[in-house]
């Protein structure tokens, strides 16, 4: 068997040659929720290789007999992943084909497999992926939010103290930020961004993407925690939460919060250049700050 560095304390060139008596490792995306997500290729890859390695075996079991493929299945996880792919890397040398899949969605984000694919590139395996769902992919793609430059912070810490310093770490960053949150922590996690971010900060809540109760509610942050807070079902389920980057308020460009009032009772009533002209001659602030301001709460009013 080829030897492997320690990718945590190596910095090594991946090699791009392979070996063409190697098998090849498949990194396969699979739903998000919606079964109808699964790609034809997918569906051919997963019945040609000769081993699937899965995150929860009995989970994908589940996907595998939904389609009628019978290719057996072995677990793949954090612990037994580490160890130079284990068992997998072992069956690619050995010429076998092998698909990486996840409980759900694409393998890696946030989802084991970091190892395995490492350890394969390294060992000068060929690595193919087989792009499908992502939650992270697919709440950005409908929040309406800034979407050229986008960073994904995956979970934040479980509790409250880590948690507000990663976000404060985070307080000035203007790429749009996508977190992915635990129905019971969404609305202790909502509160510390509002805390954090400011209450008036434009985000939107993505919960069970692709599912009967999809909902994609767009809102200042503070409006968005009520909005959680008053409906129990808005704390069940899986979520993304998206939040508009910061933006440099420019000298005199701020908005006081009467004027985020005033705007916001027009922009229920009017379109949004009318609101922030109308908004500018009733308290006698900025035209220009008042279109920004009614722009960006547009742009996270998506649901
Ligand atoms: N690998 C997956 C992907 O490609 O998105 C993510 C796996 S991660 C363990 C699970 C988290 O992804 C959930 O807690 C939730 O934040 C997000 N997620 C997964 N499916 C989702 C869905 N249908 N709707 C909203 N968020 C989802």
């Amino acid at each position: 068997m080829a030897a492997f560095a320690d990718p945590k304390v190596c910095a090594v060139t991946v090699p791009d040659a392979t070996d063409s008596t190697f098998g090849t490792l498949y990194v396969v995306a699979t739903p998000i929720g919606n079964l109808d997500d699964m790609s034809v290729r997918a569906l051919r890859v997963l019945k040609s290789v000769a081993l699937i390695a899965a995150e929860d075996t009995r989970h994908s079991q589940r996907l595998l007999q939904h389609f009628g493929i019978q290719t057996p299945l072995a677990a793949c996880h954090e612990h037994n992943e580490r160890e130079e792919g284990g068992r997998f890397v072992t069956r690619l040398l050995a010429g076998d084909d092998v698909a990486l899949v996840s409980d759900a969605g694409t393998p890696l984000i946030s989802d084991p497999g970091y190892h395995l694919v490492r350890h394969a590139r390294l060992a000068g395996i060929r690595v193919v992926p087989v792009p499908g769902a992502c939650a992270l992919v697919a709440a950005l793609s409908a929040a309406g939010l800034a979407s050229d430059r986008f960073i994904f912070e995956g979970f934040l810490p479980a509790k409250g103290a880590g948690r507000r310093s990663r976000l404060e770490a985070l307080r000035e960053e203007p790429r749009t930020l996508i977190f992915y949150e635990a129905p019971h922590r969404i609305l202790e996690s909502l509160q510390d961004m509002a805390a954090v971010f400011g209450a008036e900060r434009p985000a939107l809540l993505a919960r069970e993407l692709t599912k009967t109760f999809e909902t994609l509610k767009g809102l200042p942050l503070e409006q968005l925690c009520a909005f959680v807070e008053q409906d129990p079902n808005q704390q069940r389920g899986e979520c993304v939460v998206l939040v508009a980057g910061h933006v440099a308020a420019e000298e005199g460009e701020a908005v006081s919060a009467e004027g985020l009032r005033v705007l916001d009772l027009l922009l229920a009533q009017m379109p949004l250049k009318r609101a922030a002209a109308l908004a500018a001659s009733i308290t006698g602030e900025r035209k220009n700050a008042l279109y920004q301001a009614a722009l960006a709460r547009k742009g996270a009013a998506g649901g």
